[in-house]
């Protein structure tokens, strides 16, 4: 009988399964249901969980049809390694294996995206580690990680990927809701930006939603700019009168009904002595370092008010608004009545 008619006679045997390890695709080499690179792997490794099989298995155990049996002197801790060990490397391919499906389609949808544009490099070796992080604490989403935790470049890819997947998962709508708006559900991108822009500088939520709806607007309007200076400017003034609200206003200026023109006026007078150092000095009841108090986050207060300072603080929030109390938005004209100004001449968005 020749070789070719032998072979196809024969029935392939039992085999012992696929390799445990979540990330291999490997078939098991052993009774101990490793395949061999793992096997390997696992005596580099130390052997944890000290899994063992019986000294010559295949000659004593096999060959009469017995079962091999597997000691273990501890069975969780070998569970435990096998599940999360690392999986051969293979030049040119990332391993998403054991990855939690909405988890691998993130990732892949952020691998997808990036190869859009202009974009940085991303090695596969960072990517990968990004992936390992991911599988070790089973996460089932992006979202759920700290990325802190990670290194720099793995932080660098999780990033850029949180923020594509941000433009999925919320709505123009609830962007409003959560304190951020995406330009790149308006078509709008501006040049070395990314899509989002956090607004949770602003502590009241319905000076927020001004903002928010200004900058919409902005985004919608035929004459947006074609930089995102009009939108840092607008956000500095806002979060600048965001803090003298808070510290100064009744209710930390949250109840835009308890709210009058008189908070304006002392904001005003206050920003005046914050540009000029002399009456800074000379008044202590003005706004500096010593006399803001605020009773939620006094430290967020005074860090915002002194990046920003007080010219900025009046040009950028003023065209706000001006904008609000004039456009057809009855709510934001409701809610910024209060603050109305002299000096909120007329003005608005093309
Ligand atoms: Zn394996």
């Amino acid at each position: 009988m020749d070789f070719e008619s032998w072979v196809l006679e024969q029935s392939p045997f039992d085999g012992y399964g696929s390799c445990p390890v979540a990330s291999c695709s490997g078939l098991a080499a052993s009774p101990l249901k490793l395949c061999r690179w793992h096997e390997l792997f696992y005596q580099r490794e130390g052997r944890p969980g000290g899994a063992v099989l019986p000294e010559k298995w295949a000659r004593y155990y096999e060959v009469y049809g017995k079962p091999v049996p597997v000691t273990y002197a501890d069975r969780r801790q070998f569970d435990q390694w096998s599940r999360t060990a690392r999986s051969e490397t293979l030049h040119g391919q990332l391993n998403l294996r054991g990855l939690r499906p909405l988890m691998k389609a993130e990732i892949q949808w952020g691998l997808f995206k990036h190869t859009e544009g202009d974009r940085a490099r991303w090695p596969l070796p960072w990517v990968q580690d990004l992936v390992n992080f991911c599988r070790d604490r089973d996460l089932g989403s992006l979202a759920d990680m700290d990325v802190n935790q990670c290194t720099h470049f793995t932080q660098m890819i999780a990033r850029e990927t949180l923020n594509e997947l941000r433009l999925i998962y919320f709505t123009p709508e609830t962007t409003r809701e959560a304190g951020f708006i995406e330009t790149d559900h308006f078509g709008i991108r501006f040049p070395g930006r990314i899509s989002h822009y956090d607004l949770t500088g602003v502590s009241q939520r319905w000076l927020r939603d001004v903002l928010w709806d200004y900058l919409a607007a902005i985004l919608r309007s035929p004459k947006c700019p074609r930089t995102g200076a009009t939108f840092d400017h607008a956000r500095r003034g806002i979060v600048s009168l965001s803090a003298f609200l808070e510290a100064d206003a009744r209710e930390g200026g949250h109840d835009p009904n308890l709210l009058q023109a008189k908070h304006m006026e002392t904001a005003w007078n206050r920003i005046c002595c914050w540009n000029d150092p002399n009456r800074r000095r000379s008044r202590p009841g003005c706004w500096n370092d010593a006399t803001v108090t605020c009773s939620s986050s006094p430290e967020s207060t005074m860090k915002r008010t002194c990046c920003t300072g007080g010219s900025t603080a009046w040009t950028g929030s003023s065209p706000c608004l001006r904008w609000s109390q004039k456009s057809g938005e009855s709510q934001c004209r409701r809610r910024t009545l209060g603050l109305k100004h002299s000096r909120c001449s007329s003005a608005g968005v093309g």
